[in-house]
């Protein structure tokens, strides 16, 4: 099956007792048995298995050309569910540009845990291979980066943690699978915040991770289950719906962002566009060759460098929406340094590049000359 037909019949089958072609919301917390410890069907209760999450899972692990996916109440508890896979003295190699509440989670809500992080430039990959020793269990990269778009070469770092059987994480929320595929690169794990363009439609948080291993899958889905963290089948049925359409989605948010990135680039008061698409972007050949096009993320900095006149432009914007979160069919703008990314301490944010006149947009699949005239006042 080709991608765009497995975003609709991926792992899907009819419902078998009433023939409906979604699947139903089955909001129940359990199931009956006929004597103990034999249930009717699969399922017995709702944490460990429910049939609406089945069906989302299947479509996840079909998308992503894994063996299983598994559905989480949000994108940082599908992270923290293989946090959980580590004990004091383990180590873990990040990147050092990350979502702000998954830095958060590695340096506070772990910070105890005597499992140690290292944050590094992943396409220093010398870098990256100095700092591995007997301790290190995980490689965690989100690429491209929210918000700087920097990119990681996927082959090559897991190339480094094949040699070394570390486990691989990348954080594909960004580019969705329709633009790229990091089990096929060689991760061993992908994770989702879905309440971003798998969901779609920002009405939902969401989080999945999918593994082709079929044994660490079996190790994720019991820390998933012991701990709780599931999606219920309301919230799974949106993002199962939501991936329906994920093909088209995407494609118009890359053509849209390729647009308003062009518009940006030559705009007087726009200093730099942070776009994975632009020739000029220190990591195009990565995104070249790991990824189909380049998405509907855009970042850009002001000439001037001033606070102030990003935050006029954010509160001109009319068709934009000043709000967190990113990857719903409507635009979306934020500013990072001082919403997504406020967790993050200003001297991090400084080294990194995340400025305080940084502007982040999430390119909706609205007509493109609207989005562009709404940028166009505002930025007047
Ligand atoms: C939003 C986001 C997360 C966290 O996901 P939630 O669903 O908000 O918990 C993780 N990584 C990236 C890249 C994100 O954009």
């Amino acid at each position: 099956m080709k991608f765009n037909t497995k975003v609709i019949h991926g792992g899907q089958h009819h419902d078998p007792s009433t023939g409906a072609v979604m699947p139903p919301v089955y909001q129940t917390s359990t199931f009956i048995q006929t004597s103990p410890g034999k249930p009717l069907a699969d399922y017995e209760y709702s944490r460990a298995s429910n049939p609406t999450r089945t069906a989302l899972e299947n479509a996840l692990a079909s998308i992503e050309n894994g063996t299983r996916g598994l559905a989480f109440s949000s994108g940082l508890a599908a992270t923290d569910c293989i946090l959980r896979s580590f004990k004091a003295g383990d180590e873990i190699i990040a990147m050092d540009d990350l979502y702000g509440g998954t830095y958060r989670m590695f340096t506070r809500i772990y910070k105890d845990s005597a499992i140690k992080f290292h944050f590094v430039d992943m396409t220093d990959i010398a870098k990256l291979k100095s700092l591995i020793n007997e301790n290190t269990k995980l490689v965690w990269v989100e690429t491209p980066t929210n918000p700087l778009m920097k990119l990681a070469d996927i082959e090559e770092v897991a190339k480094i943690t094949k040699e070394h059987k570390i486990w691989f994480a990348v954080d594909n929320t960004f580019a969705t699978p329709y633009l790229q595929k990091p089990l096929d690169l060689g991760a061993d794990i992908v994770m989702h915040s879905a309440t971003k363009y798998l969901g779609g439609h920002s009405d939902v948080i969401a989080g999945a991770l999918i593994v082709k291993d079929e044994a660490l899958g079996e190790q994720l889905h019991f820390q998933q289950f012991a701990t709780g963290a599931t999606l219920g089948p309301m919230d799974s049925f949106l993002v199962l719906r939501g991936i329906k359409t994920l093909s088209l989605r995407v494609q118009r948010h890359c053509e849209n962002g390729e647009k308003v990135v062009e518009y940006l680039s030559n705009h007087p008061k726009v200093n730099t566009v942070y776009y994975p698409g632009l020739k000029n972007h220190p990591f195009h050949e990565i995104a070249k060759k790991q990824m189909k096009a380049f998405g509907g993320m855009v970042s850009f900095t002001f000439k001037s460098g001033k606070k102030e006149d990003s935050i006029a432009f954010l509160e001109k914007l009319k068709v934009f929406t000043l709000a967190e979160s990113l990857g719903g069919v409507e635009s979306l703008a934020n500013h990072p340094a001082l919403m997504t990314h406020a967790s993050i301490p200003a001297d991090k944010r400084a080294e990194v590049g995340i400025t305080d006149d940084l502007v982040r947009l999430s390119v909706g699949i609205e007509d493109a000359e609207d989005l562009i005239a709404d940028l166009e006042q505002a930025l007047a």
